[in-house]
């Protein structure tokens, strides 16, 4: 088998094992480029494919490769430029193409919502790009789809606006129904929730609206932080999460914020609360720069979108705080340059996009990691050490802080970001630091000169 061959065969294995974002994201544009003493060499396209194939996808790239070709004892993952005949043109030639293509076709089946489950058909976990700012929530959904109703129960997924609450919540919903039709999975908002409650009271129907959600397998309640304030919804809807809860049926929530911080009004929200918290809690982080740069691709590709990489990378760059805004972005430039028909340069870019923008910090974490061992005198490279010397485990764990706090990073991204150490790690840094500048001044005056020096370091 040549090279090619061989990794062929490969990528058509793990083709079938991962979702078709994923597969889009982390294998394009890969290729063998050395094979010598049964060792493989897989070119990648940039470090963040690297990262990924190494930390997720290495025993399974191995495994593969093995079963196709037994000599090979080892595999490692070099950056390469793509190849010359990769190299897009660079004035797209939008002039021929129909007037509707398949991008457009695709969108006629958004209106295409199913009345029975308030599921949109677009929303699948095969379309949902997973970084490290959403791995977990990704993780707990797939196990609720799984197993539902057992271990993960209820399912509360937080965070920020466009960050993909309703994507993947929708995703569970498709993918339980996918394999099990029959099940009845719905879908709605905390307001079509109190809305339904409210008419049927109008209309004397409760009873019949009661029926109809005690009777579900899945139930979907998409921004609960909506039910804080409105007492009479907030009993009826503890009612029918009891009911579903003790009966074994799944519940998955989501919120713009964890469960403790909804703002509390009486015993009937705290109760509902604690039954939240006593589920699984996971959360969506901002998608730092290089999975920015995968969603752009992804949606690239999905929506057949022709920009050069350095227009990408300039809208990855620019445009931080969700996916939504990302994908709006790369509408706005895609129909600019189809309208203007030609390749935008950089300052073309940069103006069409600050005009929806409001500007953002540029600090990355090498510049606070290395800002942190300056300021307490330690070697920058041991702070990436798995040490636990307390001169360096200390300013670590602050710089972990001051990750998750100015750079909004997921746990497990700032773990990968600190040789690979785990997201528990992360986590305990936080907590414990985030704990200590409330009653520790002296720490509060170190991590307010080590900001300035980062930030000052901005332009
Ligand atoms: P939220 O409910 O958190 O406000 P949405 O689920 O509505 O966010 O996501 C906003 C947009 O971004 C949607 O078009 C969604 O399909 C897309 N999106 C969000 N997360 C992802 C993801 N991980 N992969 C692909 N698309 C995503
Ligand atoms: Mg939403």
């Amino acid at each position: 088998m040549t090279n090619e061959e061989l990794w062929n065969v490969a990528l058509g294995e793990i083709e079938l094992a991962v979702s078709r974002a994923n597969f889009v994201t982390w294998f394009k544009d890969t290729k063998i480029i050395d094979q010598s003493n049964g060792i493989i060499t897989v070119g990648v396209p940039n470090g963040f494919s690297k990262e990924w194939l190494e930390n997720k996808f290495h025993k399974f790239i191995l495994k593969s490769l093995r079963s196709n070709a037994p000599e090979i004892r080892a595999a490692n993952y070099s950056i390469v430029a793509p190849s010359a005949n990769n190299v897009k043109p660079t004035k797209p030639k939008f002039k021929k193409e129909p007037i509707f293509n398949d991008a457009e076709q695709l969108e006629f089946r958004e209106f295409y919502i199913d009345p029975k489950t308030n599921l949109h058909p677009k929303y699948t976990l095969d379309s949902f790009i997973v970084g490290s700012f959403n791995e977990l929530a990704h993780a707990a959904a797939i196990a609720v789809i799984k197993n539902p109703g057992r271990a993960y129960n209820p399912l509360f997924v937080y965070g920020g606006v466009g960050l993909g609450k309703t994507h993947l919540l929708q995703a569970i919903g498709n993918s339980i129904l996918k394999e099990g039709p029959n099940k009845k999975v719905y879908y709605l908002t905390s307001e079509k929730f109190t809305n339904e409650l409210l008419n049927s009271l109008q209309n004397q129907t409760i009873q019949s609206f009661k029926e109809k959600f005690r009777d579900y397998d899945l139930l979907i309640v998409d921004d609960v932080q909506f039910f804080a304030n409105k007492t009479k919804t907030q009993e009826e809807f503890f009612h029918t999460f009891n009911t579903l809860f003790e009966s074994g049926r799944q519940l998955v929530f989501s919120s713009d914020r964890s469960p403790k911080s909804i703002p509390s009004i009486g015993e009937i929200n705290d109760r509902l609360i604690s039954r939240m918290e006593a589920g699984v809690l996971v959360d969506i982080s901002e998608p730092e720069y290089e999975a920015r740069l995968a969603i752009l691709k992804a949606k690239s590709a999905e929506k057949k979108i022709d920009l050069p990489e350095s227009t990408l990378e300039l809208i990855a760059l620019m445009v931080q705080k969700s996916i939504r805004e990302l994908e709006g972005a790369l509408n706005t430039v895609n129909i600019q340059s189809k309208y203007q028909n030609e390749v935008l340069t950089k300052e073309e870019v940069r103006a069409i996009l600050s005009k929806n923008l409001k500007p953002r910090n540029t600090i990355t974490p090498s510049q606070i990691i290395k800002t942190v061992a300056e300021f307490y005198d330690i070697p920058e490279k041991s702070i990436y050490e798995h040490t636990r010397k307390t001169e360096v485990v200390r300013p670590r764990q602050i710089a972990m802080f001051l990750l998750r706090e100015d750079l909004k990073g997921s746990y497990p991204y700032i773990g990968q970001k600190f040789g690979g150490m785990d997201h528990t790690t992360a986590i305990h840094a936080y907590e414990k630091i985030h704990e200590e500048t409330k009653k520790n001044t002296r720490l509060e005056e170190e991590i307010k000169g080590i900001r300035g020096k980062y930030q000052n370091q901005q332009r």
